[in-house]
């Protein structure tokens, strides 16, 4: 079954009846009612994740320079996107500073993941856990503390998590000289990074409602 793919066009119906994304991994996530007052430690919860070692993940290697990101993903089955970005969220406390509550960040991101493919060997979730981890640790740095504003980050982790959605695989010269849609849509122009920043558009656009 290929999984849901997000559309501004999406009717919320649909949505109900959809409920369901399906991780890298092929194991089914269910996405959380935004009203939900709980919501999973690690963001998503999976009978085939190791708790001990993602909490132990989450204090001993977020903040390092080379996180085993590829652990990472083995020990969330699958879910490093997800996990890496709401121990940020919840660390850099976005929830109260922009008044984004946590189910709904946790559903943007669990579709982001779903929307990278896992068939990609290089430019898949995997990758964007790594960036995203590596923005974190170099917005930590003493020299930057007081260049950006909290908005400033908030907007640089995003922009890390989405930076290569949906990546297909191919360089943009190859979608050129082969004229792929996406390069005939964006008139040759940075087609990948225009695609990549429209995915993560039309999937904030989408308001899922369970
Ligand atoms: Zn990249």
């Amino acid at each position: 079954m290929q999984p849901p793919r997000l559309s501004a066009s999406m009717s919320h119906d649909v949505w109900r009846k959809r409920a369901m994304v399906r991780s890298s991994t092929g194991t089914q996530i269910q996405l959380l009612s935004e009203d939900s007052e709980t919501v999973p430690t690690f963001g998503v919860t999976n009978s085939k994740m190791n708790a001990p070692q993602m909490r132990k993940f989450m204090q001993e290697e977020v903040g390092l320079w080379s996180p085993d990101v590829f652990r990472l993903d083995i020990i969330s089955a699958g879910n490093s996107l997800v996990c890496a970005a709401y121990n940020i969220f919840k660390t850099r406390q976005f929830s109260c500073l922009f008044k984004i509550s946590p189910p709904t960040f946790i559903n943007f991101i669990l579709a982001i993941q779903n929307r990278y493919r896992s068939t990609n060997p290089y430019h898949n979730h995997i990758h964007a856990a790594d960036v995203l981890l590596t923005t974190d640790t170099l917005l930590k740095a003493k020299p930057l503390e007081t260049v950006f504003s909290k908005l400033e980050m908030l907007a640089a982790l995003v922009a890390a998590a989405v930076h290569d959605v949906d990546h297909p695989g191919r360089s943009n010269q190859f979608l050129i000289e082969t004229n792929n849609q996406l390069a005939l849509l964006y008139n040759d122009n940075s087609v990948l990074e225009n695609h990549h920043l429209a995915v993560a558009f039309q999937t904030l656009a989408v308001r899922i409602t369970l």
